[in-house]
């Protein structure tokens, strides 16, 4: 009975419970044709699942801010869309009414339908829509089977699900994670991918790459999630049981330990003062960053204000917020970057440069800004408002040449000396520091540091812009790989520009609160990291156990390798003290 599944941990930890299949395509739905008399409640079903489903959606849209909001809102508009599609309903209705279909045959027949008539297309944006179609009815089909076993949902309930899927999309993640989902296990997938990201700082233990998940797996079966070995274990046996029990002993005595760290400075073994920073959108990120002695906010990203409504944020709306994140800090600095819309994330508000190919090369960032700058003056003046209430730094996204930091200044100092006139008494200067994502401004630093006051590097966009890789396709994880040698010596390039400017630069992108890349980090001479809080206290406590000075002394050898794989055995060589 027992089998142990090998996965690729994407998320550490161990959960114990229920499995759930998520498998779509294989559905088992009741293919019996209605009788006269049932089709009025079959319809009735069908729309209030219809209706379910879009409820949730809305819902899920309402509770997402950040950074996960940018990257799942889009997935939620164009399933929202299709939902509400009039061909599509009318096509389920008629399967219904006059072909007697159940609601859960009628959803999978319209399904394989249209599927099939995406499928056919010729035009690859078209084909791909196939996939958004299917994730949308399978998500209405989900609602259905739900409905239908009440029994079955006590009880995964009561013990907790683990989810077993192909992958996972950000938004479904997000909102099981509301739920009580306690893991993953992905029979694809990648480390990379932003549901993986998403479990991490959701502190859901994840595997993917769980080749037979899907096969030897069956709905309720009990699973041991056991993240930190490496495996799914299907009806686990009592020892497993005894093993799981003593994993949470550990991590509850591991859990104090590094409570503990939540006063303690942050200094390597040799005594070298390191800042650590959180990346914080929330007021539970806030709370949890004090908590957990942050040293400030090292990012703090807009866009939120600017994607949760269709219109755009007043001034006094963008005040308030800003005011409330320098005032929670108490006096620590923050970090606040200006907004960082991309043009096909920038439909919401109406600033959209339409029909760009490559949206992600196009008007982002403060390209973006710059093109619309009333727009941009009012976030302006709502930062220098809240900046009367404690020390705010101004952080530029997407900067490629100086010409974009000066005309930034340029707009804060119109911005100030309008404030002035209406009698606000402003604090005398914000330092203004650009990211450095695009790979144009890390090679040519030198030059930004001229017009930066700090720098921070988003090694997020700087991985997939040197790599030409797109930070959320899986299929890439071989190359989009943090230890990728170019990437090391543009970080290092960098992280020496700044030192030798002697301004800061901090680094706030996933591998700054990834405890495996702290030695690397601390290598390259890295001394201000930025993450989200969550990671605070396992950072600081690997920082606790490097030596800095030995650190410094092999970055010239790591920075020799040819390959991430070298780069990778090279890292674990090094930073063991010798
Ligand atoms: C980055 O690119 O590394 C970064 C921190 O910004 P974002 O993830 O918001 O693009
Ligand atoms: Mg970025």
């Amino acid at each position: 009975m027992r089998e142990v599944l090998p996965g690729t941990i994407a998320a550490h930890g161990m959960a114990l419970g229920r499995a759930r299949l998520v498998q779509p395509s294989r559905y088992v739905v009741d293919t019996r044709p209605l009788a006269e008399d049932e089709i009025d409640s079959a319809l009735h079903h069908l729309h209030h699942a219809l209706d379910t489903a879009r409820l949730e959606l809305r819902e899920l849209r309402g509770k997402l801010h950040g950074a996960l909001a940018r990257e799942v809102n889009e997935f939620i508009d164009a399933h929202s869309l299709l939902l509400d599609d009039p061909e599509l309903l009318r096509g389920l209705d008629d399967l219904v009414r006059i072909g007697h279909y159940r609601p859960g045959a009628a959803l999978k027949k319209q399904r394989d339908r249209l599927s099939a008539v995406f499928e056919a297309m010729d035009d690859p944006y078209l084909r791909s829509r196939k996939e958004d179609l299917e994730q949308v009815i399978n998500r209405v089909i989900s609602v259905l089977q739900r409905q239908t076993s009440p029994e079955e949902r006590k009880l995964a309930a009561r013990v907790g699900e683990i989810l077993i899927a192909d992958s996972i999309a950000p938004a479904e993640m997000a909102q099981l994670a509301g739920n009580g989902l306690l893991g993953v296990v992905g029979s694809s997938g990648s480390v990379y991918s932003h549901s993986a990201i998403l479990a991490r700082s959701l502190g859901l233990p994840m595997l993917v790459g769980t080749r037979d998940a899907l096969s030897n797996i069956h709905d309720d079966d009990l699973i041991l999630l056991d993240a930190e070995r490496g495996e799914a274990v299907v009806h686990p046996t009592a020892q497993d049981l005894s093993h799981y029990r003593a994993w949470q002993r550990e991590a509850a005595i591991e859990g104090r330990r590094l409570a503990k760290l939540a006063n303690a400075p942050t200094r390597t073994r040799d005594g070298i003062e390191i800042g650590l920073l959180a990346n914080a959108e929330t007021g539970a990120d806030v709370a949890m960053a004090r908590a957990r002695g942050a040293d400030g906010v090292g990012l703090y990203r807009t866009e939120f204000l600017f994607l949760r409504k269709k219109v755009l944020p007043s001034e006094e709306e963008q005040f308030i917020a800003y005011r409330d994140l320098v005032m929670g800090m108490g006096g620590l600095p923050v970090t606040i970057r200006t907004m960082d819309l991309g043009a096909d994330k920038a439909d919401a508000a109406g600033l959209a440069t339409r029909g760009e190919e490559n949206p992600a090369l196009g008007v982002r960032g403060v390209r973006l800004s710059l093109r619309h700058p009333s727009v941009f003056t009012t976030q302006i003046r709502a930062i220098l408002r809240a900046a009367c209430y404690g020390p705010v730094r101004v952080l530029v996204p997407m900067v490629t040449q100086p010409d974009e930091l000066i005309a930034v200044r340029t707009l804060f100092k119109l911005a100030r000396q309008e404030l002035k006139h209406e009698g606000i008494d402003l604090p005398e200067k914000l330092p203004l520091g650009a990211m450095i994502e695009v790979p144009a401004a890390a090679i040519n630093v030198r030059a930004l540091l001229e017009h930066s006051d700090f720098l921070a590097i988003g090694t997020n966009d700087l991985a997939q812009y040197v790599l030409a890789a797109d930070r959320g396709n899986d299929a890439l994880e071989n190359i989009y790989h943090p230890l990728q040698p170019a990437l090391l010596r543009l970080l290092s390039h960098v992280i020496s520009a700044g030192r030798r400017a002697r301004k800061p630069v901090s680094l706030c992108g996933e591998i700054a609160g990834d405890a495996n890349f702290t030695a690397l980090l601390l290598m390259l001479g890295l001394n201000e990291f930025s993450m989200h809080p969550t990671q605070i206290l396992q950072v600081r406590d690997r920082i606790a156990t490097l030596n800095h000075a030995h650190l410094r002394r092999q970055a010239t050898k790591l920075l020799r390798a040819y390959t991430h794989e070298q780069a990778e055995a090279l890292l674990n060589e090094l930073s063991e003290p010798a």
